[in-house]
């Protein structure tokens, strides 16, 4: 599927203009349309499944930022531990514990994001809002020594009322502030919020990471317009 490299300089000039860091989401692409937005400048970009990132990381330059932003099971952290840039997924201390107990091994630090469930629709992955402060408290930065979580990582509902929408990245966003208030992850600066169909809202409510994948098919078409 071929990019559209229109809408990628678009997108790309409103994220530049705004501070805001674009993670092309690479899952719809080969590793010929990553190699072609390698080669106009982009650098970070997301995958959902281990294996698809380890087949493109493996051949695609080494200087890429990856990110994971899929569903993470504990038995294939070993996996992207090696050269993972952001992992944006984190839902359980059990996942944390993992990441950190891999990296140690490496002798690195895997930087995380938590991820939230602010929609309203049923999702099945995210941290659940109820479930924030006790995550917090038994996040123990002392004994995570090669993990930290700098930000969090959520996904809207998806529907194409922009009230839901908006209201749910404002939600997101005091959450973001009241974490980032208890000063309990120290590099806590990350809310990676937007993606194709709604990233708009999300500059507007304070995301600072999108994460936007569809938008840059020739074929793209919002789905529910
Ligand atoms: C697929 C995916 C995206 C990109 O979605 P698009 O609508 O194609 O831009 C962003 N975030 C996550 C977590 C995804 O799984």
């Amino acid at each position: 599927m071929p990019i559209n490299v229109d809408s990628y300089h678009n997108i790309r000039k409103i994220c530049e203009e705004t501070s805001v860091l674009l993670v092309v989401v690479s899952k719809y692409f080969t590793v010929d349309d990553i190699q072609k937005l390698y080669d106009l400048g982009q650098r970070h970009f997301g995958e959902s499944y281990v294996q698809k990132l380890i087949d493109k990381q493996k051949v695609l330059p080494d200087d890429i930022k990856w990110h994971f932003i899929g569903h993470l099971q504990s038995n294939k952290v070993a996996k992207i531990v090696p050269f993972i840039s952001l992992i944006q997924s984190v839902d359980s201390i059990k996942l944390l514990h993992k990441i950190n107990d891999c990296a140690k091994v490496l002798g690195r630090t895997v930087p995380c994001l938590l991820e939230l469930k602010i929609a309203k629709e049923k999702t099945k992955y995210g941290l659940s809002i109820d479930n924030l402060s006790q995550f917090i408290k038994d996040c123990d930065m002392n004994q995570l020594t090669h993990t930290h979580i700098d930000g969090v990582m959520v996904m809207g509902s998806f529907t194409s009322d922009a009230i839901i929408t908006r209201d749910e990245f404002k939600n997101a966003h005091q959450l973001f502030k009241l974490i980032q208030q208890t000063n309990h992850f120290p590099n806590f600066k990350i809310l990676s919020m937007g993606m194709s169909d709604d990233f708009e809202i999300a500059l507007a409510e304070g995301s600072n990471m999108v994460r936007v994948g569809s938008k840059f098919r020739v074929d793209y078409k919002h789905p529910l317009l």
